[in-house]
């Protein structure tokens, strides 16, 4: 069971507006209200009704034809959007907070390919320099250097992708069996920043995505995986444990190079427990926030 704490929390993490239009649905005011096209039937209407206020959303259009209402919080329309129960949902949602043992999300997906994931670091990598708004968040967040971002292969995800891979073209199903793509056909890390997460020998075992716009943390299905600045550890005896991607990348961008970021406070994954395992590590250091959250992941480790 999920504590309904943690659901409470998601739920007022993400807002439900923000949420929608990082899937790709452009909404608009209308009253007290937003509406958008419908992601799930064909929609010209717009028929997706969105209280800000409540934090409801419904589809007033064909989903809801059959007299049920289609429609609720959240959750429900990343659920929906996702392709994934609610567990899954509330877990991704929540970059990390919901502990592993809590989300048995490892049997949904099989590990993607490391070499798909690799080409498609590269091609977000690529959108990166082209998108303002992309660079302005990680400005923002006080990481400009250009060398920082092309050694950890930092990409923008603009919903071009999908673009390259057809419904029904081959390598339109592997994206979606990688979880890069959702079953309603959307680009999973549409509007993040997006780093790839690489295992200690450098394969890309997964992949992180900050969105620009609003306060989620995403991570591909599956059990988490992989490290960014791995690399680091065949060339120091000390680590720097950051709480955050982002945390992480602000220590390299001030020059010091040896930052490894867990995924928020329950993130630690197999891959940390390989890196310190190294004989060369001597010295581990955390730099977690200084939260109640923070200090109990301290203990932990
Ligand atoms: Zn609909």
């Amino acid at each position: 069971m999920i504590p309904a704490e943690v659901i409470a929390e998601v739920r007022a993490r993400n807002d439900l507006g923000a949420f929608i239009e990082s899937a790709g649905v452009q909404l608009r005011r209308r009253g007290a209200d937003y509406v958008g096209r419908c992601p799930w039937h064909d929609d010209s209407t717009p028929s997706l009704v969105v209280s800000p206020r409540k934090q409801y959303w419904c589809c007033h259009g064909a989903c809801s034809a059959g007299g049920k209402r289609v429609g609720g919080d959240v959750i429900e329309f990343a659920r929906r959007l996702w392709g994934v129960g609610f567990r899954e949902a509330v877990a991704r949602l929540d970059g990390g907070v919901v502990s592993a043992e809590a989300v048995p999300a490892a049997k949904e997906k099989a590990t993607p390919a490391p070499a798909l994931l690799e080409r498609v670091a590269g091609f977000y990598a690529q959108a990166l320099a082209r998108s303002d708004a992309a660079v302005k968040y990680l400005a923002s967040r006080g990481i400009t250097r250009g060398e920082l971002l092309t050694a950890l292969q930092v990409g923008f995800v603009d919903g071009s992708l999908i673009e390259t891979a057809p419904a029904g073209s081959p390598v339109r199903k592997e994206l979606t069996a990688a979880g890069l793509i959702t079953a309603a056909g959307a680009e999973f890390f549409f509007r993040c920043v997006v780093l790839p997460l690489r295992d200690l020998a450098g394969a890309v075992v997964g992949m992180y995505g900050r969105a620009i716009d609003g306060d989620r943390h995403l991570y591909l299905p599956g059990p988490r995986r992989g490290l960014v600045n791995a690399a680091c550890a065949a060339t120091t005896d000390g680590i720097i444990i950051t709480e955050s991607v982002i945390d992480s990348m602000s220590f390299l961008d001030a020059g010091i190079p040896n930052a490894i970021p867990i995924y928020g406070v329950n993130g630690w994954t197999a891959d940390h427990d390989e890196l310190l395992e190294k004989p060369r590590i001597r010295r581990v250091v955390l730099a977690l926030d200084s939260d109640e959250a923070g200090q109990m992941a301290s203990a932990a480790i």
